[in-house]
């Protein structure tokens, strides 16, 4: 006799769902309109009719499991072709926000994240109140008369002694979500063949180009706005990679003229972050239909991102031209909205950098030779 698949509605998934203002997914009728315009979709593995299907019934572990969910680009073409309203690229985006919870490492800490609504205050201010303190107890908090360099207030020693373990707790914590995800995305559907080294060497290829939002026509002014925040992240990091390797391994002397190299690639940096960051505001401004739903968990991550280039732009003017008592409390105040961003990253819509990048894998891996080729190859 033939074995019955065992199907297992979860009435919290659809709670979930509700509480985080997926309800639409009620009114889908399944007419598939959605799935023959999403211009991501590969046509052996159409998106996103299954998957509100997948919502309606409650099926938690098919839609945490389902890598469509991150193909997804959140573009809303399916969204305004709908004709039950049932915006299905709002419900992607809160499956995606649930997924990050839910795989959390620890999970009190993705349901913490994602009460961002209520728990915003504790997340910008306990980074703040950490530095003030570290500056307190150690002596450091009066601005000196004659100020030369940032270091003198708030030492290097002080910044790696709090970045290196956040930055080893996140990675520990990112990995174990990682984890789970692949063990998740690899218990349905076809078997996966190949190296995942090799598919994300391609997926890195095709992320520092963002291929896909070129595909999708209605994203394609987001996809420079994306394109701008990931080389500025990118050349941030390099940035900071060069500048322990100058201070520890050669003791540079800070701070550094605006013509160094280091400063030139750091200010480039800053710049592909201001611009990036602006183009997804006034995206999100001139037509909040198209861009989808707003969520407190989307708006936090934007504004954290948003203040820290501000505030890291504004604390390199202030060095060169306002006095230190003004300066000083910037750069805490910058210092504090970095860490907020580092430590958030495996529960706040940041999460998706990690998610997106193993479900493209994962897709890749497991594409059938005789499938279709993919759009967007
Ligand atoms: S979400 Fe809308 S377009 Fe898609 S299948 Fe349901 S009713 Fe049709
Ligand atoms: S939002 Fe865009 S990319 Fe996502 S399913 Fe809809 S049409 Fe496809």
């Amino acid at each position: 006799m033939a074995t019955v698949p065992l199907i297992a509605p979860s009435e919290e998934l659809r709670e979930e769902l509700r509480a985080r203002g997926g309800t639409s997914a009620a009114r889908c009728f399944q007419c598939a309109t959605c799935s023959a315009v999403c211009d991501l979709a590969p046509d052996g593995r159409p998106f996103p009719r299954r998957e509100m299907l997948m919502a309606q019934w409650g099926l938690a572990d098919q839609l945490m499991a389902d890598p469509a969910v991150w193909l997804c680009h959140q573009c809303n073409d399916c969204t305004a072709r709908c004709p039950r309203d049932a915006r299905p690229g709002d419900v992607l985006q809160v499956v995606r926000s649930l997924v990050i919870e839910r795989l959390a490492f620890p999970r009190s800490l993705g349901r913490f994240v994602a009460n961002v609504r209520t728990t915003w205050p504790v997340l910008l201010g306990a980074p703040l109140l950490l530095w003030v303190l570290l500056l307190g107890l150690t002596g450091h908090l009066g601005v000196p008369a004659h100020l030369v360099s940032w270091e003198e207030v708030v030492p290097h020693w002080m910044i790696y002694s709090v970045f290196f373990p956040v930055t080893l707790l996140v990675m520990a914590a990112a990995g174990v979500s990682a984890r789970r995800f692949w063990v998740l995305l690899g218990s349905t559907g076809p078997p996966r063949k190949g190296s995942l080294p090799v598919a994300l060497g391609a997926v890195a290829a095709e992320l520092v180009t963002h291929r896909r939002f070129g595909c999708c026509e209605t994203a394609r002014p987001r996809r420079w706005g994306h394109l701008a925040l990931v080389w500025g992240f990118v050349g941030a990091a390099v940035t900071s990679g060069l500048l322990i390797v100058a201070l520890y391994g050669f003791h540079m002397e800070l701070p550094l003229p605006l013509t160094h190299p280091f400063k030139i690639l750091g200010n480039l940096s800053a710049v592909a972050l201001l611009v990036g960051t602006a183009i997804l505001v006034v995206e999100r401004l001139k037509d909040p239909d198209r861009v989808g739903r707003t969520t407190a968990f989307d708006t936090f991550f934007l504004v954290v991102v948003a203040l820290v280039v501000l505030t890291g732009t504004l604390v390199e003017v202030a060095r060169l031209t306002l006095p230190a008592a003004v300066g000083l409390p910037m750069y805490v105040v910058h210092l504090s909205l970095v860490l907020t961003l580092f430590a958030t990253f495996p529960y706040s819509k940041f999460a998706h950098m990690l998610y997106r990048t193993l479900a493209l894998a994962h897709e890749r891996m497991t594409r059938e030779n005789d499938q279709p080729p993919d759009p967007t190859d």
